[in-house]
């Protein structure tokens, strides 16, 4: 009797063992999301090993000037930029180890549904969230931003968040805002979580918006964060602009030296962060198209209609365009209004008052100079600066 009960419970610590043994294989992916439409890849794997990074101070982000030279001949920064939040960007925090960028899915985004991507929207925001000082976990949650039909060349989610007009009685014009097409744009986009924060306050906009807050993941959450994409091409010149094919190589050879944070890439819209931008435009149509950017402290504006004189305090500095630039592609040859605010600093953000500030004057340019805007219907103009 004995004997039989010791062999049952031989043969039952065996059935444990081997019933076990597959989960502890796979301790060290214990932490990978619950993503069922991701599984991981090897391009996946990488941005985790991002891990505990060394993020650059400031002054080293502002030294290597992301811009200088590029965006624009340097100008002289504007004075004193606005008393400055003390929240330096980025957070000293790690990114998260386990902030899986999980989207790599081996089938075509159309043929998942959107909800299926949530896990990896939360992914993402986990990265942002540990990586920027002005921006926590729950903010980007918060937002609730959704999987947008796109991926980063390493596999990352890209994201947009709609907020609609306060009367959809009638068509209204639509504005397309983006931050952080150069990743080592911090400000660029924090930003954008503190307008739309603004904008979900006061939920009586007079335009429908689109916002696309981080359209370069892949270089704010690979490690050190770069201008570049994951494929070391600058998006902002990769726009497929008439001039890209004759110019774009020649000038960036010629007018850059070949500086490897202004490759614009081997042909015009190469990249998927850039198809994805052309895709937004081609979908939601804008009437309108904010970029913003840092650390130059201007306004340059591509387009048909007058530009505004000042947003906030960053004043009217039209610089001409580059080939495959943004401004180029969209306000030159798509006739598109393109707006590019240069914030202050790469690494810090502006005050809480010039956030605002800048919100309101964007907004009145809107609703004041932009010719065939339609704005919805019941407009008091709601937005002010308190
Ligand atoms: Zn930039």
């Amino acid at each position: 009797m004995i004997r039989s009960l010791l062999i049952v419970l031989s043969v039952a610590t065996l059935v444990g063992c081997l019933v076990m043994m597959p989960d502890s294989d796979q301790q060290g992916s214990q932490s990978a999301p619950t993503d069922v439409s991701a599984p991981q890849t090897a391009a996946t794997a990488v941005a985790p090993a991002v891990v505990v990074q060394e993020i650059p101070p400031v002054d080293a982000i502002e030294a290597d000037s992301p811009v200088v030279a590029d965006e624009l001949s340097p100008q002289p920064v504007s004075p004193a930029p606005e008393p400055l939040i003390a929240q330096a960007e980025p957070s000293a925090a790690p990114v998260f180890a386990a902030a899986p960028v999980s989207a790599a899915a081996p089938v075509p985004a159309q043929s998942v549904p959107s909800d299926l991507h949530q896990p990896a929207v939360s992914a993402l925001c986990r990265e942002i969230g540990n990586k920027l000082g002005s921006v926590t976990v729950a903010d980007c949650n918060n937002q609730k931003l959704q999987f947008a039909d796109g991926f980063s060349v390493n596999e990352r989610v890209l994201t947009k968040r709609d907020f609609l007009p306060k009367d959809l009685s009638e068509p209204v014009s639509r504005i397309l805002i983006m931050g952080g097409i150069h990743g080592d744009e911090y400000s660029s986009i924090s930003i954008m979580f503190k307008w739309m924060n603004l904008l979900a306050s006061n939920q009586d906009s007079d335009f429908h918006w689109r916002f696309l807050p981080l359209a370069n993941p892949d270089g704010l959450l690979d490690g050190e964060a770069t201008r570049q994409n994951a494929n070391g091409v600058d998006l902002n010149r990769n726009f497929p602009s008439g001039d890209w094919e004759r110019t774009a190589l020649e000038s960036w050879r010629v007018t850059t030296g070949s500086n490897p944070r202004r490759f614009p890439g081997h042909s015009p819209a190469s990249e998927p962060e850039t198809q994805w931008i052309l895709q937004q435009i081609e979908e939601f149509k804008p009437v309108v198209i904010v970029s913003v950017h840092a650390p130059h402290a201007l306004l340059d504006f591509d387009g048909p209609v007058e530009a505004p004189h000042k947003i906030g305090h960053l004043h009217l500095h039209q610089l001409g365009v580059y080939p495959g630039s943004l401004g180029n592609y969209g306000g030159l040859d798509l006739g598109i209004p393109v707006i590019t605010l240069e914030l202050p600093s790469a690494g810090i953000m502006p005050s809480k008052a010039e956030i605002e500030n800048m919100w309101v004057d964007l907004n009145n340019w809107l609703n004041d100079k932009a010719p065939g805007l339609t704005k919805a219907k019941t407009t008091p103009s709601s937005i002010s600066a308190d």
